[in-house]
């Protein structure tokens, strides 16, 4: 397949998602325009060119989302998710946030992190100065972890369902290439490294995942469940190692967050 024939099959399957996604999508991209597009001869590409690192972002993005939600890797998952929840946010994101699995709410609605955790998240990150659109934020499992018959609440994901699944978040960074990331509880942690430590000792040291520096923290449903101040000021005091990683500026107000905790 030449580059511009696999670029074309990337954009259908791009626009397939989309109407599934979104229902009818206007795009002004008609079959006729994309069969004439196959049909101009290809460029000459140079030797070194390389196609997956042309290809947009979101593009590649969608192309991987194709594939997870085709995944039946765990077959109990498959039969029990609604969907797959494979991650939302910038394709350009220089902070990615990883959490352990979709629970109910987040099966429900295809999107990481929107239950009252999630809404704790972005609490956490717009206090930072950035909101949902600036970061990247997935979970290790895109699948939610199946429950016994009637029974309410989430269980964490096991070792082995986060390793199975780990080559689509591995993929994900990759195309995303952010300059920080964060682990959310000890689940996530032990999915992307394989550390059984506990939170309380690694949480605020830096690690790295793929060569890229990786912060663990507390999860925030931790703090939902604990919320005294001392706690909520050691996850700030993480996204403020964040902040100051990224280069971000820190207001006075920011450093003093949660300060009379300490
Ligand atoms: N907890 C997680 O780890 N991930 C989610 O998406 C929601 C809650």
């Amino acid at each position: 397949m030449s580059s511009l024939q696999e670029a074309t099959a990337l954009l259908e399957q791009s626009l397939r998602t989309r109407r599934s996604l979104l229902g009818h999508t206007r795009t002004g991209v008609t079959r006729e325009s994309l069969e004439r597009l196959t049909k101009t001869p290809s460029p000459k590409v140079s030797e070194s060119s390389n196609l997956k690192s042309e290809t947009p972002r979101s593009a590649r993005l969608i192309a991987l989302n194709e594939a997870v939600r085709a995944c039946r890797k765990c077959e109990h998952l498959a039969a029990f998710r609604t969907q797959t929840v494979f991650g939302i946010g910038n394709p350009h994101a220089e902070l990615m946030f990883v959490g352990e699995a979709p629970g109910a709410d987040e099966d429900k609605q295809g999107e990481p992190f929107v239950g009252r955790a999630g809404e704790l998240l972005t609490k956490i990150i717009n206090a930072m100065g950035l909101t949902r659109n600036d970061v990247y934020i997935a979970n290790v499992l895109k699948c939610r972890p199946d429950m016994p018959k009637g029974a309410a609440g989430n269980r964490p994901p096991t070792p082995l369902e986060m390793q199975r699944c780990l080559p689509y978040l591995r993929e994900q960074i990759a195309i995303i290439q952010p300059r920080v990331l964060v682990a959310l509880g000890k689940t996530a942690m032990a999915g992307l490294t394989g550390t059984d430590e506990s939170m309380s000792a690694i949480r605020g040291r830096w690690f790295t995942f793929e060569n890229i520096p990786l912060l663990p923290t507390y999860h925030p449903s931790y703090l939902l469940r604990n919320g005294s101040n001392t706690e909520k000021r050691k996850v700030w005091e993480d996204m403020l190692l964040v902040m100051e990683k990224l280069g971000m500026a820190i207001s006075e107000k920011q450093r003093g967050f949660f300060r009379s905790a300490s």
